[in-house]
């Protein structure tokens, strides 16, 4: 089963997609990648869903990813005796530490470290950023507001605070219990939510210990301006745009992601669109004009993946959503124009050996009817790297490390295939060979391009590239070794 088009989907998986049937129309209309999102759902469900993954991949015979997407630090306020009040512009409203239930004139907000960071003249916002307030005086366990943009406040609304660095935990006690129960279950990605420097990827990759890549959100200020750091210590990166333009104007949202998208494009590092893409699929079978614009702009841009939140989790047409997704990318990724932005934002930069064989593979691939690119590799690395190239012909990423497989699967463009272990380049150019005309990339007359490392078995030694033909007889007769 191969994909007609290189950009990846991952659909967040919810009350509306939680049985094996819907999953697997999910999988088969286009989604490569599923999403557990740690903010709702108990530990049981989100168990049997990532068994019924784990079915459909056994079932299917292809490797899927998964990403267990951890809630962070989100602050919401205490509740109010009347579940709700009005705020209105220009009133006064106060923010404690005093558990009382809240009025028209203060509620609770139970962080105190949040009160250490505020000063007069700080933004909160409240429920998606549709109240504003600001802080006219504040001390250690309260801030008296005024109300900038007033609305109805009611229980355990969100608070975002954009303009400042909360020194707030990056993971919860409730993110550490959840992201030890998901990297037992054994997912593929880790999100990390709210991130604001590279020490809070640090810290959950030291506890994840290897069981997962990490993935960085992109939804707070600080995270922007540390974005290079940020991207250095983490896998991959998603640019959620839901916080993002809460806690920025949201105008400041499309030339971040733009700037974002091809940043972990030069570092052949996965970047994720998310959120609000096909908003309206949730209740309607077919999407606005506006968000098709919105997915083909983020594959115009290069994305590594295109994202589904309420569309696949909790909307009345989750397989639709994938499936307008797929339609979309298929017809962008055929436009000249998209190949021709591909070609003008590839990075120049050749620094490694391994630069330099994935740069000239993608040339030979299109300078010759070569039918595919095989990588044979274990940590995943040159696969990346061919991604990054952005060639036009398919990659398929072999390797026998079935977590490397899951893993690629959120990369553009990776075909990947677990394949036995090699201990000679012959046999990955059979192997590659043989999955390439298994998987329906090649027949017998073609030839593809293979590149490996040897000595096997150590990591980052990209070192071989051969043209090979996939008729067997021609391998054994050609090849000295
Ligand atoms: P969320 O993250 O859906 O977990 O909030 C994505 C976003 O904020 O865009
Ligand atoms: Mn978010």
């Amino acid at each position: 089963m191969r994909r007609l088009r290189n950009v990846k989907i991952v659909a967040t998986l919810g009350p509306a997609s939680n049985d094996y049937d819907t999953i697997r129309a999910l999988f088969e209309a286009g989604a490569d990648v599923f999403r557990l999102n740690m903010s709702h759902g108990d530990h049981e469900e989100i168990k049997v869903r990532h068994g019924i993954i784990r079915k459909i991949e056994n079932d299917l015979g292809r490797p899927i990813a998964i990403l267990a997407d951890l809630q962070g630090p989100k602050l919401r306020v205490g509740v109010f005796a009347n579940g709700e009040e009005d705020l209105t512009v220009g009133q006064k409203f106060r923010l404690d530490l005093d558990k009382a239930e809240g009025d028209s004139t203060r509620v609770c907000l139970p962080h105190k470290e949040i009160f250490a960071a505020l000063e007069p003249g700080s933004s909160l916002l409240v429920n998606d950023g549709k109240i504003r307030l600001k802080v006219i005086e504040c001390g250690k366990d309260f801030a008296n507001c005024e109300v900038i943009v007033g609305g109805t406040i009611s229980n355990r609304k969100g608070v975002n605070v954009p303009d400042v660095v909360l020194p707030l935990a990056a993971l919860s006690e409730k993110d550490r219990k959840d992201l030890d129960f998901v990297c037992d279950l054994g997912v593929d990605w880790l999100a990390l939510s709210f991130v604001q420097r590279p020490e809070d990827v640090e810290e959950a990759r030291e506890l994840a210990y290897g069981r997962a890549a990490i993935l960085s959100k992109i939804e707070k200020p600080s995270a922007v301006t540390n974005f290079d750091a940020i991207l250095k210590v983490s896998d991959g990166i998603m640019v959620a745009r839901g916080d993002l333009g809460v806690e920025l104007p949201v105008q400041n949202v499309p030339p971040i992601q733009k700037r974002l998208v091809r940043k972990c494009r030069a570092a052949a590092k996965p970047v994720i669109v998310a959120t609000q893409m096909l908003e309206s699929m949730i209740e309607s079978p077919v999407p606005t004009r506006a968000e098709v614009s919105d997915v083909a702009a983020a594959i115009y841009e290069g994305a590594d993946a295109v994202m589904l939140s309420a569309e696949s989790a909790a909307g009345s047409f989750p397989v639709e959503a994938v499936k307008t997704m797929d339609a979309v990318a298929i017809e962008v990724e055929s436009d000249p124009t998209y190949r021709e932005v591909m070609e003008a934002s590839r990075d120049g930069k050749k620094e490694t050996v391994a630069d330099a064989i994935v740069s000239a593979a993608r040339e030979i691939a299109e300078t010759t009817n070569i039918k595919a690119i095989c990588c044979f590799s274990q940590s995943g690395k040159t696969a990346s790297l061919v991604a990054r190239e952005r060639p036009r012909v398919p990659i398929l990423a072999m390797t026998h490390v079935v977590g490397t497989a899951r893993r690629l699967v959120l990369t553009w463009g990776l075909h990947c295939v677990i394949a036995r272990p090699v201990d000679r380049f012959k046999g990955a150019v059979i192997a590659s060979t043989r999955a390439a005309m298994a998987e329906g990339f090649a027949n017998k007359e073609d030839q593809i391009v293979i590149t490996a490392g040897v000595p096997f078995n150590i990591p980052g030694t990209t070192n071989i590239l051969r043209v090979a033909p996939c008729d067997e007889r021609l391998i054994y007769s050609g090849d000295p070794e």
